[in-house]
């Protein structure tokens, strides 16, 4: 059984890896991002309220994210395990996540942080070519990413629940030392 958490700025490798781990593990990769841009290119309501704030490379507000995450985490595929990707984002998220998966009577094995200088993402990032990846907007997501999402490092780190990872190498040796971290 794995339940991992995945943190790490934008561009770090986060989706790439969570995608590859879950198909070797079976168990779902729950992507806060795809989630939403599935729901603005259904335009449904949450796709709707969410849009604007994606654009700007801001983050959608917590309320709207924790309903959402409240219902994927209702589903029967997560009690196989799960990979948490680009969620929780805040601390108001992760408080959440504490109290959520209290409920469900799970816990998460590792937050696994993934560990990028600026340069290397910002570079990555417009490579990809995203709606969103535009140099303004990406270095808007940096921002965001330090000043919402990075205290997280630490409040994981405390409980003793943090691997840091380098994400700054090649796709197979990432994927290679993620799959010692979960074995051992
Ligand atoms: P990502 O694919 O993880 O880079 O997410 C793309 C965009 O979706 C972000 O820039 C945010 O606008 C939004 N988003 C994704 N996950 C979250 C979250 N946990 N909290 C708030 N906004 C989120």
């Amino acid at each position: 059984m794995t339940r991992l958490i995945f943190l790490g700025p934008p561009g770090a490798g986060k989706g790439t890896q969570a995608q590859a781990l879950a198909d070797a593990e079976k168990i779902p990769h729950i992507s806060t991002g795809d989630i939403l841009r599935g729901a603005v290119s259904q335009q449904t309501e949450l796709g709707r309220q969410a849009q604007s704030y994606m654009d700007k490379g801001e983050l959608v507000p917590d309320q709207l994210i924790l309903e959402m995450v409240r219902d994927r985490l209702g589903k029967n595929d997560v009690n196989s395990g799960w990979i948490l990707d680009g969620f929780p984002r805040t601390v108001v998220q992760a408080t959440f996540l504490d109290k959520l998966l209290q409920e469900m009577h799970q816990s998460c094995d590792w937050v696994i942080n993934f560990d990028v200088p600026d340069e290397v993402l910002v570079q990555r990032l417009l490579g990809r070519g995203r709606k969103d990846d535009t140099e303004t907007v990406i270095r808007h997501r940096l921002d965001v990413y330090r000043q919402q999402t990075a205290p997280l490092i630490d409040f994981y780190r405390q409980r003793n629940q943090l691997v840091s990872i380098d994400g700054d190498q090649p796709v197979d040796q990432l994927t290679t030392e993620l799959q010692q971290v979960i074995q051992s």
